[in-house]
């Protein structure tokens, strides 16, 4: 019998002997846990949602879905006043991302700002396309000088970035796609929590991609459902390189429901950013600095009972929640966020729970 000689590692693309894979915010086994470190929505979806899929068993398990999500385009598209042709669907907004790093990224590298979403390098790295990092500083405002010179074909951005939160405004958006000579993606899985969004642009611009995702403000992560949208002939692009059924049938009768659904939708992202908006109050009081969130988390930088802030503080927080089997996200790898932590908001208990235990931490320093 033949057998290889050498690991198979040694037989992989060497850009993927490098790679290393996207880290997901831990997931805990076990109850009891406040976990507020992925940006999930604390209440649960559109209960017309879980009707529909319930409804679309009957024969969903055997037969493929419609390759196209047809059904699922046309909605999206009377919900921007777009043409379906603008849109795409996906097993997650992730998928769609990756199917832009597919069709735009190969030879050319692809920009991102830092931080913003870790998964673009990844996405980067599978395919072998370079990258170009442009830092923020800490106004966390989009540098444009940076922006203008980088050599690039595909720009990504994320808007509200996150782990920030920070909204950027149309005005700042067209000044950014009008000088970029490529594709811009505005990630937009906030977007439900923000007080502007760029699919208005999208009638102006040929280079503008907006993507939006199922798994925060319609609480359906576990679904793994998202759109992007586009011009017509971006789109067609993106149909060419993704996998023919990429969204299963239980996906997309249920995420046509969330999507026909709209009230419930913005019902529970007004509950959402009320409670962010109490918090980030709450803190500041503290003395915390907290940038303004426009999205279902807040980013916020810590202070101890001597009123001194830094990582070793953000550090010693994060620890002290998770003893207190609270969940959050620290990001220790970048100066501009080793001092913070990103806290999903989460519902009424459980924020109650992480005041009262960063009060407790606060007495016993
Ligand atoms: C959560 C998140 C996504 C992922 O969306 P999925 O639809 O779950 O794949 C995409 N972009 C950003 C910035 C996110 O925070």
């Amino acid at each position: 019998m033949m057998s290889l000689t050498n690991s198979p590692f040694e037989y992989a693309l060497p850009h993927i002997q490098k790679l290393r894979g996207y880290t997901p915010g831990f997931q805990p086994k076990g109850d009891g846990w406040v976990k507020i470190n992925t940006n999930e929505n604390p209440y649960p979806p559109s209960p017309a949602v879980e009707a529909a899929i319930k409804e679309a068993m009957g024969d969903a398990l055997r037969l493929y879905p419609d390759p196209r999500s047809d059904a699922l385009r046309e909605e999206a598209a009377k919900l921007h006043g777009v043409s379906s042709e603008q849109v795409i669907f996906g097993n997650g907004s992730d998928d769609i991302l990756n199917l832009l790093v597919r069709a735009f990224a190969q030879e050319s590298p692809a920009g991102y700002l830092l931080p913003s979403y870790s998964l673009y390098p990844v996405l980067c790295g599978i395919q072998g396309t370079g990258t170009v990092e442009v830092p923020f500083d800490r106004s966390m405002k989009l540098p444009f000088d940076a922006l203008a010179k980088i050599e690039a074909k595909i720009l990504f951005v994320t808007s509200p970035n996150a782990p920030t939160g920070v909204g950027f405004s149309n005005a700042d958006l067209s000044r950014l796609i009008e000088t970029f000579e490529g594709i811009v993606v505005v990630d937009e899985a906030y977007a439900d929590f923000a007080e502007e969004n760029a699919t208005e642009l999208l009638a102006k611009y040929r280079n503008l991609v907006v993507t939006r995702t199922f798994s925060k403000s319609y609480g359906l992560a576990g679904l793994r459902l998202g759109y992007g949208l586009a011009d017509k002939d971006v789109i067609s692009l993106l149909d060419r390189v993704r996998d023919s059924y990429n969204v299963n049938r239980l996906s997309q009768a249920g995420g046509l429901a969330a999507l026909k659904d709209q009230r419930y939708l913005k019902a529970v992202a007004e509950k959402i950013c009320r409670t962010r908006d109490y918090y980030r109050a709450e803190w500041e009081k503290l003395g915390w600095f907290c940038y303004p969130s426009q999205s279902n988390f807040l980013f916020v930088e810590p202070r101890n009972a001597a009123g001194e802030a830094g990582p070793k503080v953000a550090q010693e927080l994060f620890e002290y929640l998770k003893a207190n089997k609270i969940l959050i996200r620290y990001f220790p790898s970048n100066p501009l966020t080793e001092s913070f932590l990103r806290i999903s908001v989460g519902d009424e208990d459980q924020m109650l729970r992480v005041s009262e235990t960063i009060q407790k931490w606060l007495k016993n320093a």
